[in-house]
Parts: structure tokens; sequence; C-alpha cells
């Protein structure tokens, strides 16, 4: 019969791989302590249906995990945890100017990147890297190198959580923002993705005006990069800079970099010349939210086994045996010292539960 199991799972329905009291411990980033009342891992479609029309999962309040790299968990988690594993990528069409590929929402983000480039699509390589699955990349609009998943994307399908039917948006319907979109609003935990769909232009240009591109540039000589090299630039780049969860948990950029008008920066850099920004072309400015913590004298500080990365203000870790709550306390207390001094709100990026 259709069951899958492990002996750490009780089998509630003859479909449906759930597992009661799961630590949810490997399944984030961060390393953060937290058990799940049940989880449910989603291994097709049809999973997500069966968690929809279930008798006791159904009406419950539930939580779609991904690979857990933008997730602080501050306390077991009572809903219903979704683990969505759904695999497969395919190329769906090939037009003039575009192929146009897809992948399921379980599917490793990087490992897809990588296959993409593989079988001749290229267009994701400046995103390659950036942990977690495929079904996660439209949340927070993903982005990394001068390139924002809005560039590449086509469309996504999704179930609804209430009445188990899949629709269809396309990137407008999805309202991508810088790290946002509609599933953190309107649609924030009711739905599952399912699959999203890439649109991958052609002809190809690269897209290089990164500071670290740049000076791999000069570095090689090679100003006519093909996209696999530029991958290769991309992931020896952020190998170098960034802190890989593996060795110190953490979830990346903990605060998105607040946008201010032109008027707010003038302001601030007024009294703090030095302060990095960068102008946008609808007329605000961007602060480096990474300056603005170090400003406040935070790198290296602890609270209980949370910290502020020694290298990188804007990376909180976990020093070994922290609990979601002492980072959520660090957080906040950042938060209040930088309005305190610059008057500026920084924002989480992470979702915090
Ligand atoms: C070292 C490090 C570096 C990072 N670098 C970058 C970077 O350069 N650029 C960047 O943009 N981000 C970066 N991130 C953040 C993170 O990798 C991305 O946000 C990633 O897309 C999260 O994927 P995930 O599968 O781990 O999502 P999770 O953390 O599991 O989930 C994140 C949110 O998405 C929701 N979600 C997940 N899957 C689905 C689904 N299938 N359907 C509906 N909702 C879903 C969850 O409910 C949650 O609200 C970094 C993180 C780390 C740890």
């Amino acid at each position: 019969m259709g069951v899958r199991q492990n002996s750490a799972m009780q089998t509630l329905s003859p479909t449906l791989d759930v597992q009661q009291r799961a630590s949810l411990r490997e399944h984030n980033t961060f390393g953060l302590p937290a058990v799940a009342a049940t989880l449910v891992r989603l291994a097709s479609v049809a999973d997500v249906r069966r968690v929809v029309d279930h008798p006791t999962y159904g009406l419950a309040p539930k939580f779609v995990l991904g690979g857990g790299s933008n997730v602080v968990l501050t306390r077991d988690v009572q809903a219903v945890v979704l683990k969505v594993e759904i695999a497969g990528r395919r190329l769906v069409r090939e037009e003039p100017v575009a192929w146009v590929v897809e992948a399921g929402a379980g599917e490793n983000w990087h490992g897809f990147v990588d296959w993409t480039l593989a079988q001749g699509y290229p267009g994701l390589e400046n995103l390659a890297l950036i942990p977690g699955l495929v079904g996660a990349t439209p949340v927070q609009n993903i982005g990394a190198y001068g390139v924002e998943l809005k560039d590449r994307f086509d469309s996504l399908d999704a179930v609804d959580l209430i009445t188990g039917h899949t629709f269809t948006l396309d990137a407008a319907e999805c309202a991508f923002g810088y790290r946002d979109s509609v599933f953190k609003h309107d649609l924030a935990g009711k739905c599952v993705i399912v699959r999203v769909r890439f649109r991958l232009p052609k002809p190809w240009q690269p897209v290089l005006g990164y500071l670290d591109l740049e000076r791999k540039i000069t570095e090689t000589g090679n100003t006519k990069p093909d996209a696999r090299t530029v991958f290769d630039w991309v992931s020896s780049i952020r190998r170098a800079k960034l802190l890989d969860p593996a060795r110190i948990g953490n979830a990346g950029s903990f605060f998105k970099n607040p946008v201010v008008t032109e008027e707010q920066c003038r302001d601030i850099i007024g009294r703090d010349p030095e302060i990095v920004h960068y102008p946008l072309p609808d007329g605000r400015v961007k602060l480096a939210a990474g300056w603005l913590i170090d400003a406040c004298g935070w790198k290296g500080k602890t609270v209980g086994r949370a910290g502020v990365y020694d290298k990188q203000a804007l990376v909180l870790v976990n020093l070994g045996g922290a609990s979601g709550a002492e980072v959520v306390t660090l957080a906040k207390a950042i938060q209040e010292s930088v309005y305190g001094r610059f008057g500026i709100r920084l924002e989480p990026e992470p979702v915090i539960l």
C-alpha cells in the first residue's frame, strides 16, 4: 500500500507522511531548538489536497516550511508544519526570446540553478548558492549580485490551503517588491507554492555591474564571461564572504536594507557623513543596514548564545545552544539602538515564528 514510513513516524492517513513531535532543529539553518507537534511531508500536489481534506489537519492552523533558511523559531510549533518536498524540473517550452523552465517547490535552489546551466539555459547564475528551496524563492523575491527573482520569473502554481484548489499567478499577481511579495501579505499562510516557472531570456547577457564581479573581471582579465563562469564567480565570492550555516547557525542577512527619502538621507549624512547609501531610480535612497548596526557598536555583541557576527554586523548567529528568544531579544535591542541613533526602524528579513 502507498504508505511512507520510518521508525519515528506514526502514519495517521494511508498516504500522508506524518511525524508527531518532530524536532525542527535540523530543519532550520539557525539550528534553533523547536518541536513541531505535527510535521507532514508533502511529496506531491495530491499530498497538499490530502492535508486540506484531512479530518484533523484540514481545519488546523498550518505553517509551510521549505529549507528553513529564512525562519527564526522562537518556540515549539503547534500549527501543522507542512514540509515541502515536491520534486521535478523540466523545460516547459522554448520561445524565440526565452526558455521557460519549471521546478517543483521542493527542489534545492542551488541545485536547480546548476541544472539550468548544465541544460544550456542561462539567466539564474547570479542567484547561485542562495540556500533554501525553489518554492520559497518567490516569497521574499530572492536577490543577489544585481538580479532578483522577479527579473527571471514567469509564473507559479499554488494550492489554496482552505479549498484545495490549484491556482496560477503571474509576476504582477505576485506583487514582487524588495524582499517582498503577496505571500508575505494577502496570501501569507494561505497557500502552498507547488511549482515555479522561470523565463530565461534569449539572447543572454551577463549581469556584471556589481563591485565583487567587476573585481573578478579585473583579476581574470575575462571581460566576456559565459554564464557558467559567472556562476563560478558568484559561488566563490559567496563562499569567501558568507557564513556557512553548517559551521555557524544563521539565516543570512537578518534585516532588510531600509529605504529612506532623499531628504532623510541628507539629514543623516549631515550627522554621519560616512553612511553607506545607494540612490534608487525612484529618487529614494537605500541605506546599508549592516553599516547602521556596526555604527551602533553591535559587531561581536551577544545576548545569551545569540550574537552579532563579528565580521558582518547584518548577520546574527547561533554561537551554539542559542534559543530563538535570545535571537529575538538581540534583534530588538539592535532595532532600538539603530532607531535611537538614526531614527530608522529596521525590519527583520526572516519570518519570526
Ligand atoms: C547563509 C545565507 C545566505 C542567504 N543569502 C540570501 C541572498 O543572497 N538573497 C536572498 O534573497 N536571501 C538570502 N538568504 C535567505 C534565504 O536563503 C532565502 O529567503 C530562501 O529563499 C529561503 O528558502 P527556504 O526554502 O529556506 O525557506 P524557509 O526559510 O523554509 O521559508 C521562508 C518563508 O517562505 C515560506 N515558504 C517556504 N516554502 C513555501 C512554499 N512552497 N509555499 C508557500 N510558502 C513557502 C515559509 O512559510 C516562510 O514564511 C540567505 C540565507 C542564508 C542562511
